[in-house]
């Protein structure tokens, strides 16, 4: 009797996956050890990436400092991409090499930012990150390799390898705008406030430089454009590297980053696959400004009616906007939008939602909404704030009148 439930409980959440979820891909994140915050940053990966619905991820946790290092032996081939956020003791050879015929084999590999200063001394790593910072690295590494406005300059100066620029927001160009990852981006984008990673070096073969950002003199920079995103491929494998996204607790202005999640995204998801299919997001950063997705909390349809419902226009509309994305992708029929367009009229309907948020559901209604709401959208002309925003909507939705 207990098998047959197993059972039927297994059938039920293979038909729900096959069903429901868009998952494409399995993503490894190997993280335990780090000079950097990884207790609160694997999280934030996983939740970034599972986001897509293209990943499902592990996250894996590489014994403490000092702990039994030789039974670390992960099953990478399991995985379509391993997230590496990690620099700590090196892995046993057994599971270098491991890890080396997963790539070469055609696995995918994501450097988060500090995992290029793991293993100086492990010469395939090494290939497969591009460049790398600090752990004595230095010109036997391999060159400096920057722009210099436009100009690529592999720079074989000896010295010291990888610097940190304080945290600040900057601006991050696109330098190769028809790689499938960086292919509709913005040429200039501006950052959430994080650490600038410069003076990397390394052998940079079989890689593309995606994008850069400024090391300004005044922030004490050496003036140099410093990579910030990289394509590299080793065997049949793909490696994307970013220097992006330090993590406070909770997230910060770095792993909130729309610019920061989307690279990733994208990055990840060529590096599982060769290819990336997501769509560059309405609020993507651009050149004036940052674009946080602040708190990574999952946001619930519930949180978004709420808010919306309590709305001040001097707040930040990203309760509004999930829930704009929420219709976009999940009403895929007249039906399931219609559940939406009931939703928003409920708000409408309630005396005590602000009008600041009634005129945002006005302005989504007037392209989503049916005869349904148009009693509750006239209820709208009689409140002088919401006059212009119920008849625009009206005009829409009543075109022949
Ligand atoms: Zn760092």
């Amino acid at each position: 009797m207990k098998n047959q439930y197993i059972l039927i409980f297994a059938i039920v959440i293979t038909l729900f996956n096959g069903c429901t979820s868009g998952t494409h891909y399995k993503a490894l994140i190997v993280t335990g050890q780090s000079s950097h915050n990884w207790r609160a940053s694997s999280p934030i990966l996983k939740q970034i990436l599972e986001q897509t619905t293209l990943f499902s991820a592990d996250i894996l946790k590489a014994p403490e400092k000092k702990e039994e290092m030789s039974t670390f032996a992960p099953n990478f081939s399991n995985y379509n991409v391993v997230v590496l956020d990690y620099n700590g003791e090196s892995w046993s050879e057994k599971t270098k090499t491991a890890f080396v015929e997963y790539v070469k084999n055609g696995g995918g590999v994501v450097i988060y930012h500090s995992a290029n200063s793991a293993f100086p001394e492990w010469k395939e790593f090494n290939q497969m990150i591009g460049l790398g910072g600090w752990g004595g690295r230095d010109e036997k590494s391999g060159p400096y390799v920057y722009y210099n406005k436009n100009k690529l300059v592999i720079d074989t100066t000896a010295g010291s390898c990888g610097s940190v620029l304080k945290r600040q927001e900057f601006q991050v160009i696109t330098r190769n705008p028809e790689h499938p990852i960086t292919k509709g981006l913005p040429i200039g984008w501006q950052h959430g406030s994080d650490e600038l990673y410069s003076e990397l070096r390394g052998p940079g073969k079989n890689m593309e430089i995606l994008a850069t950002a400024f090391a300004a003199g005044t922030a004490g920079g050496n003036r140099r454009n410093e990579p910030m995103l990289m394509a590299i491929t080793y065997g049949k494998g793909r490696i994307f590297h970013t220097t992006l996204g330090h993590a406070d607790e909770g997230g910060g202005p770095a792993m909130e980053c729309v610019g920061f999640i989307v690279t990733l995204q994208r990055g990840t998801e060529w590096a599982a696959s060769g290819k990336v299919t997501q769509k560059i997001p309405y609020d993507f950063p651009n050149n004036g400004s940052i674009s946080l997705r602040a708190g990574f909390k999952e946001m619930t349809l519930d949180d978004d009616l709420a808010k919306i419902t309590t709305y001040d226009i001097t707040k930040s509309t990203k309760y509004f906007v999930d829930l704009q994305s929420r219709i976009r992708t999940e009403a895929k029929t007249p039906e399931a939008l219609q559940k939406f367009e009931k939703l928003i009229i409920k708000i409408l309907e309630n005396k005590e939602a602000t009008d600041d948020g009634k005129k945002l559901l006005l302005g989504e209604l007037s392209w989503m909404g049916s005869e349904l709401s148009i009693p509750a959208i006239k209820q709208q002309t009689k409140n002088p704030n919401l006059k212009a925003a119920a008849e625009f909507a009206l005009a829409r939705l009543q075109p022949s009148r």
